[in-house]
């Protein structure tokens, strides 16, 4: 219920594969008189594949607040940790997160303000020791992107997570 990991690289490429293999095998897929080599057609329905994928990936409506921060699908695993997957998914032990699941009666931190990834990592009285820069409200998708891209705030962000996982646990 807390953490799915982002193998979405993975599906990709056995989809390619699948394709791949199965074009190589039809004898009626429209270009074989032409005799291309399969590695062309591999390629040829990979670049395809991932075309689809990115349209996909930007027109969809789930998966909004990572596609901010990665916009270009690809087939490389992205090696996001759980904690950096709870952070920027906001499916971290956060009272918003709880709220969202009627799993706590409010969705406030305890200093009175609405418990999200981003209020503690830079204005909660109670994480003081972890904060980092706030983001201007039109540049949050930036700042998510700019955490997710420097170690130093990572290591941070790490840190809020385990000091809130025990803090905020319910029960
Ligand atoms: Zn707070």
């Amino acid at each position: 219920m807390s953490w799915i990991k982002a193998h979405a690289g993975c599906i990709g490429n056995e989809e390619a594969e699948r394709l791949a293999k199965e074009a190589a095998e039809t004898e009626n897929f429209p270009e074989t008189s032409l005799e291309f080599p399969k590695s062309f057609i591999k390629r040829f329905l990979r670049q395809k594949m991932l075309a689809n994928w990115q349209m996909a990936w930007d027109d969809g409506n789930t998966g909004r607040l990572i596609h901010n921060i990665i916009s270009k699908v690809s087939l490389q695993p992205i090696n996001w940790t759980r904690n950096e997957v709870l952070f920027f998914t906001e499916h971290g032990h956060l009272p918003s997160f709880f709220q969202r699941f009627n799993l706590a009666e409010t969705s406030f931190s305890s200093c009175g303000v609405i418990g999200t990834p981003i209020h503690y990592a830079t204005a909660c009285l109670l994480t003081t020791s972890y904060h980092m820069a706030a983001p201007s409200q039109q540049h949050q998708p930036v700042w998510f992107r700019s955490v997710a891209n420097n170690s130093t705030s990572r290591r941070k962000m790490h840190n809020l997570l385990h000091f809130l996982q025990r803090e905020t646990s319910p029960n």
